[in-house]
This record gives C-alpha cells, structure tokens and sequence, in this order.
C-alpha cells in the first residue's frame, strides 16, 4: 500500500473528491468533502500546464486504489497490450485488483483494511490461501473469507454499517456464507473515481 504523509483529507480536498481514505469516517458527513456539510473548503489548484493535468489525474488514481508508481506503469503496460480504449482497460485493470473487490464488497472498511485482511492470510480464491493484493479476479472466481478467520465479526459489521451503500453488479456477494463470485469484468460506467483517463495515457505515451 503507498504510505502518504499528508493528512489524508487534505489529499481529498486538493483533488476535490472522496478518494475514501480513512474507512468509516468517509462514509459518514464528518467527511471534509461530503457535499452534505455544504460548501466544501477545497484546496485551489494552481493554473496547471497540460503536464501539470496528466500528472494530477494519474496521481489522483493511484492514491484512490492505493498502487505505487512502478505498479501503476505496469498496468498501464498491460492495458496498452489489450484490444481496446487503452484508459477504460487500465481503469478496469485496477477495478479487478482483489482489494478493490473485498472493499466493494463491503468485506472492509477501506482499500488499506482490504489489502491487510488479504495480506494476513484471510482470504481464499477458488478454494486457495491468496495474500495478493493486487491479484487480478478473473470471471467465474469465486472469493471466501476463510472459515476460521478471526476478522468474520469485524466483517459482518462492516457488511451491516455499508448496506446502504450502491451495490456492484459485476460480482455477486453472498453475505451470510462471506462469499463473491465475479460475474463478469466492470464497464467503464462502473468506475466510480471521476478521471479523465486520457490524460493519464497521454501523459505515458510521451
Ligand atoms: Fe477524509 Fe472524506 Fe477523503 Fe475520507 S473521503 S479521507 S473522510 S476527505
């Protein structure tokens, strides 16, 4: 996970956004960029070059799916590699990434809790130990937390507290058996960061 100094709200108020750092806080209207607290404070960007723009939208990614910078080019390297728009494949690259999908799930309050909760050994994918955060989900896997697992309350609390929350359609979540399956890959429509992704593969293309 990238270890940032800054506060971690003051990161979401200079991009203007809810990059969802701090777990429950975030979801709640203590949240320093909730439109619920009325005019949010943000911090004004400074007039940016075209370069200035590029670096602001990669930046503004990898600190939401929380990927360091040589992770990030080698997503970009594989999108690249793809058929298709190169910006919505390295979008859906990161939207597959197991963390992400243990978080969507509302396995977790946060990406950083997804990435401990894999990293210590509690989750298992087709049926095996998997300490990857960055793995990859492929349709039909199927993600269990493991049955043992001391975190299944703090789990389930999680699950009750985010069940407000809009739901991902490209996976199935069986809440009583702490169970995912992955229907299919996500469209670029379900990628919730607002980002202009172009500008990121401009920014790589130089
Ligand atoms: Fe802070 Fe809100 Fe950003 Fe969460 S989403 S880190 S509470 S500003």
């Amino acid at each position: 996970m990238a270890k940032y100094i800054k506060p971690l709200c003051k990161i979401c108020r200079k991009y203007g956004i809810k990059l969802y750092l701090k777990g429950k806080r975030c979801e709640s209207d203590k949240c320093a960029v909730d439109p619920r607290r009325g005019k949010v404070r943000l911090i004004r960007p400074k007039k940016m070059s075209e370069y200035g723009l590029q670096l602001r939208e990669k930046n503004k990614v990898k600190i939401y799916y929380g990927v360091m910078e040589r992770q990030f080019k080698r997503y970009f390297e594989i999108a690249k590699k793809h058929k298709g728009v190169t910006g919505e494949i390295l979008l859906q690259l990161l939207e597959r990434r197991l963390d992400n999908v243990i978080y969507k799930a509302n396995f977790a309050y946060s990406r950083k809790m997804a990435k401990q909760l894999i990293n210590h050994g509690h989750i298992i994918v087709n049926g095996k130990k998997n300490d990857r955060p960055g793995y990859l989900v492929e349709i039909g896997d199927v993600i269990q937390i493991k049955p043992t697992s001391k975190c299944i309350k703090m789990i389930k609390d999680c699950i009750e507290e985010y069940k407000t929350r809009p739901r991902c359609l490209w996976f199935k979540v069986d809440e009583d058996n702490l169970k995912i399956e992955i229907l299919r890959y996500p469209d670029r429509s379900e990628v919730s960061i607002p980002v202009d992704e172009q500008l990121i593969i401009n920014l790589y293309s130089k």
